[in-house]
């Protein structure tokens, strides 16, 4: 049995005020159940919310990392540093980043290297546009963005632990989803070819679902034997909202 695991992507939004609001909102709802919950806010409230959250069993993640551990890299800040603030994940090769960022799957994959060199764990980001799902493409080139990071893995990389991250790219801040079964069909894919790499890293590994999950759709997408929970962008600003999520994967319903 997978533990499954919640993520909030706050992407660029937020300042002091609303990280504490968020914090006072997320201690007024009730208990989570069997989930893992890790909160990814900009690098600045790193510390603010590992603090306040951290006894109440939230982890926190950053939303990427720079692939070298130290140098002359303005504006960039290492896996290394993350750890140090307290982070436990890292959100590698996020479609925002892949696009605005022009991340390759080189750099993916040397950031993803990164995050396992600094003891964080890695969810690894893959997705296709609309383009590639009309053009009968999408199974394709998400397995392409899977072995160009876990084919240039060393073996021991993959010992320890992975998330991946299943996110078309077309239901990501749009309101559209993947509809469950199509969700389930391409989890299902990513996990035959994490066996690749192993029967039981295969089966140990999450694979979670992103792209516009909310409280409405959480619980059909995340009923499906491949969904291991969510990554959550615009949903996660609201601390109800995503608690209810986290209490969804959790299977902690409310009375
Ligand atoms: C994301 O940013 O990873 C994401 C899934 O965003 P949203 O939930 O807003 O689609």
């Amino acid at each position: 049995m997978r533990r499954p695991l919640v993520a909030a992507n706050w992407k660029m939004h937020g300042d002091a005020c609303f990280v504490d609001t968020f914090i006072d909102g997320w201690r007024r709802t009730g208990p989570c159940g069997e989930v893992d919950v890790v909160i990814c806010p900009p690098w600045a409230y790193l510390d603010r919310v590992a603090a306040a959250l951290g006894s109440d069993g939230v982890q926190t993640g950053v939303q990427s990392v720079h692939a070298e551990p130290v140098g002359a890299y303005t504006g960039e800040h290492a896996a290394e540093m993350a750890r140090d603030l307290g982070a436990r994940y890292a959100i590698i090769g996020h479609s925002e980043r892949r696009r605005l960022f022009a991340e390759t799957d080189a750099v993916v994959a040397a950031k993803f290297a990164a995050a396992k060199r600094a003891g964080l764990v890695p969810i690894l980001c893959v997705g296709e546009t609309l383009a590639e799902r009309r053009a009968g493409q999408a199974q394709a080139s998400v397995l392409a963005q899977l072995d160009g990071v876990l084919g240039h893995s060393a073996a021991e990389a993959l010992d320890t632990e992975v998330v991946v991250a299943y996110e078309p790219v077309w239901a990501i801040g749009t309101g559209e989803t993947a509809a469950p079964a199509q969700a389930q069909q391409m989890h299902g894919t990513i996990r035959a070819r994490l066996g690749d790499a192993g029967d039981s890293f295969a089966r140990s590994v999450r694979v979670v679902y992103g792209g516009s999950v909310n409280v409405d759709n959480a619980e059909t997408l995340f009923a499906q034997a491949d969904i291991d929970g969510g990554l959550v962008g615009g949903a996660s600003l609201d601390p109800a909202a995503f608690a209810r999520i986290c209490r969804i994967a959790g299977r902690q319903f409310d009375s």
